[in-house]
């Protein structure tokens, strides 16, 4: 058994996220998570909702809102749509917490003790006319990097580029439209030419990688500079040092809180267990695979999985493990770890590409959307994972259309896996009303075969998931699902009317629903909601599949209260197929998924054009 840590990309609360946001890596990582449980490791699984930085304070100040109450409305909302996906986080919490505040400050102090945090002059903008501080926010002007002419002072939201206000070409103040002035001004800096060693090291360690994700870290690490860590903003976290930490003006820079946020909700979902020194076993136990570790541990290894998408590489494959790598005093400057020990790097960075929509890429501001939200109030969950699962942006940019969406649900979904379940259990149901037993014949080679085709998606099957090979995965245990259906329509149980009959009949019905009931386990972490009822209608009771819930939460440390997804996964089913019980009775029969009518295409297409 190994203790896995899932952590998931941080969505930013300045909006409901849409369905490339979660096609990524929102349901992937949940799919792992499920599957590693299921297969008997102890898996903690954390994200939750990235509230500072300028964008959510611009869009604040536009809305005459502070940003906490900006980022509390969509926390809610990002919650809500996350728990409609069954997505099962063991905390999904958020970054305007008091345990985050202390555990951001934690790492820099720890970094800052060690020597990898140094402070820096550089210039900073003032406006001329009041002779103050110009925050980054209130700076645009042309990106030099795509020549946007509306990028803000510390990030540009055409390219997605991190900028500095002096980088800007004809920068200009949004308050007065005045052009702001350069003078020298302290900030913090993250030494990671001080870090790119022992990076390097732990890169040559790193197996099973996605090719193209290792290849792109490793040239980020041929050109690595000290990297602002502080801004001139007032929404973030402080700077916890003296002379600094009770300035109002200087924040931690969002991408560096952001990060620490898998380390702080981990320690927070400890403290929420009542056992506050639990998230150990995730981060201080040695990597199972390698790398800069050197401990060991009698209870098993720990191993660290970090699902993001493919702008975000850069933060997952080098800053956060040389925030870790710092705080642990593993860089070139040597140093000694703070009071939470030394930090595990990632064992894997599992980035995927981006979802696209009717050909175009997803933009709120120009509507080519389809929000969680909307989504979930017109389809099933189960038909939206289904969709990431076998034709999501796992290696490739991936159109999302509405037709094919249609196609998939109702030729593959319905017509293939909601047919074998449908017809195999009504025909149990109907001429047996249990699971029927095998007849005095026995088995043919034909029932054993497929009976061994089933068994063998669990290693397959189990394998690929393991391996972030999802979309194979899938098609595996669809294997099952087209063989089973063939095996039927073969066998033709339906024909075996006569008394004399019906006890191959009833064999015939017994295989099918073995089968049923072991690609049902298969396709348990890419479908859970249905994989729920179909465990129901075989007649079994209790939790198949565990799904998250909600909780209203009071802060730990000092903050209002707040939502958290949550839930206890102990209780569902493992990966191994389970002989049913003859003689147990089924449930009445109803279809597990919908037909979509064709027209809904139009109906789509024409709301993304409305
Ligand atoms: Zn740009």
């Amino acid at each position: 058994m190994s203790h896995v840590l899932a952590a998931v990309a941080w969505p930013y609360a300045n909006g409901p996220r849409h369905i490339g946001h979660v096609s990524g890596f929102g349901v992937p990582s949940d799919v792992f998570a499920r599957y590693m449980r299921m297969a008997g490791h102890d898996v903690l699984m954390v994200s939750g909702t990235d509230e500072h930085g300028t964008p959510i304070q611009v869009q604040a100040d536009a809305e005459g809102l502070k940003p906490r109450e900006l980022a509390d409305r969509y926390n809610r909302v990002i919650v809500e749509d996350l728990h409609g996906l069954g997505l099962s986080y063991d905390l999904f919490t958020r970054t305007t917490t008091g345990n985050h505040y202390a555990v951001v400050q934690e790492l820099f102090e720890g970094m800052y003790r060690n020597g990898y945090i140094v402070p820096k002059t550089t210039m900073g903008a003032i406006s001329p006319s009041t002779g103050r501080t110009l925050p980054d926010r209130y700076i645009e002007g042309t990106c030099p990097i795509c020549g946007y002419d509306s990028a803000r002072g510390d990030q540009c939201d055409n390219c997605g580029n991190q900028l500095d206000p002096i980088d800007l070409i004809n920068p200009r103040s949004k308050i007065n439209g005045e052009t702001p002035e350069f003078v020298e001004t302290e900030h913090f800096f993250l030494d990671l030419p001080a870090l790119a060693d022992v990076l390097r090291q732990w890169l040559d360690t790193r197996e099973g990688w996605r090719p193209n994700v290792l290849r792109f870290s490793r040239n980020l690490l041929d050109d690595l500079h000290p990297r602002a860590i502080t801004r001139d903003l007032e929404w973030g976290v402080p700077i916890p040092l003296d002379g600094w930490r009770e300035r109002t003006d200087k924040r931690i820079y969002v991408w560096f809180d952001a990060v620490i946020g898998y380390l702080s909700a981990s320690i927070e979902w400890a403290r929420r267990t009542g056992d506050p020194e639990a998230w150990r076993r995730y981060w201080n136990v040695t990597d199972g695979a390698g790398g800069a570790a050197s401990a060991s541990d009698a209870d098993g290894d720990a191993q660290a999985y970090y699902f993001m998408g493919k702008d975000n590489i850069v933060f997952h494959s080098v800053i956060w493990p040389a925030l870790l790598a710092g705080y642990s005093g593993e860089g070139s400057r040597d140093g000694e770890p703070g009071q939470l020990g030394r930090l595990n790097l990632p064992t894997e960075v599992v980035s995927s590409e981006f979802l696209t929509m009717e050909g175009r890429k997803f933009s709120s501001s120009r509507r080519v959307v389809i929000y969680v939200r909307d989504f979930l109030q017109r389809y099933d969950a189960d038909a939206l994972r289904y969709f990431i699962a076998v034709a999501g942006p796992e290696n490739n940019d991936t159109d999302f259309t509405w037709a094919e969406f249609l196609r998939r649900n109702n030729d593959e979904l319905v017509a293939g896996w909601g047919n074998l379940v449908n017809r195999s259990i009504s025909m149990a149901a109907k001429n047996f009303g249990e699971i029927p037993p095998i007849g005095p014949d026995g088995l043919t080679e034909a029932d054993q075969a497929l009976l061994a085709v089933a068994r063998a998606g669990f290693d397959t099957v189990g394998d690929l998931i393991a391996r972030h090979r999802q979309k194979q995965a899938i098609g595996e245990a669809m294997k099952v699902v087209a063989e089973a259906n063939k095996y039927l329509s073969e066998q033709a149980p339906w024909k075996l009317k006569d008394a004399a009959d019906k006890p191959r009949m009833g064999t015939i019905l017994h295989v099918a629903l073995q089968v049923v009931s072991d690609a049902n386990t298969l396709l348990t972490p890419f479908l859970p909601h249905s994989a729920q009822k179909i465990h129901e209608l075989l007649g079994g009771t209790g939790v198949h599949a565990p799904m998250p819930v909600i909780e209203e939460v009071t802060d730990l440390d000092v903050g209002p209260a707040y939502p958290v997804l949550t839930g206890d996964y102990t209780q569902g089913t493992r990966w191994e197929s389970v002989p049913l019980a003859v003689g147990r009775a089924l449930a009445a029969p109803k279809p597990v998924f919908r037909k979509l009518d064709p027209s809904i295409v139009d109906e789509e297409l024409a709301r993304l054009e409305s």
